[in-house]
């Protein structure tokens, strides 16, 4: 079983505020938001990040983009739009290891991005 922070969210060792779960994936918001909505989408498997991801991942990987959009749904922010976000290595500054995709909206972003 892994110790892994986010495992922890899935398995509900430590309080966090989950909007969605399902088998596959589950979605909670940022402890941090960078935005009034940020929410964070993953899988319920410790997958690190996107580069440890393989051939039999791409229908789970599909859940979690799937994910972001019944999510910003949810959060009435479908309309005004949002941002998806995965960083993914030391270059995006990765903090947690375990695959996330950030959803980000609420307000007017900063273009361009980088
Ligand atoms: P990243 O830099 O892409 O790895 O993003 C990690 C994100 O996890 C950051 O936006 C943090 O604010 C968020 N985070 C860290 N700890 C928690 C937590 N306990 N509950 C919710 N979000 C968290
Ligand atoms: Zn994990």
């Amino acid at each position: 079983m892994s110790d892994c922070l986010f495992c922890k969210i899935i398995r509900k060792e430590i309080p966090s505020e989950i909007v969605y779960q399902d088998d596959f994936i589950t979605i909670f918001k940022d402890i941090n938001p960078a935005a009034p909505v940020h929410l964070l989408v993953i899988p319920n498997d410790h997958i690190t990040s996107l580069q440890a991801t393989g051939e039999e991942d791409q229908l789970l990987l599909g859940k979690l983009f799937f994910g972001a959009k019944k999510a910003a749904e949810q959060a009435g922010i479908a309309e005004t739009g949002y941002r998806l976000i995965v960083n993914n290595g030391p270059d995006a500054h990765q903090e947690i290891p375990h695959l996330h995709l950030h959803v980000l909206g609420g307000g007017k972003m900063q273009h361009p991005m980088g």
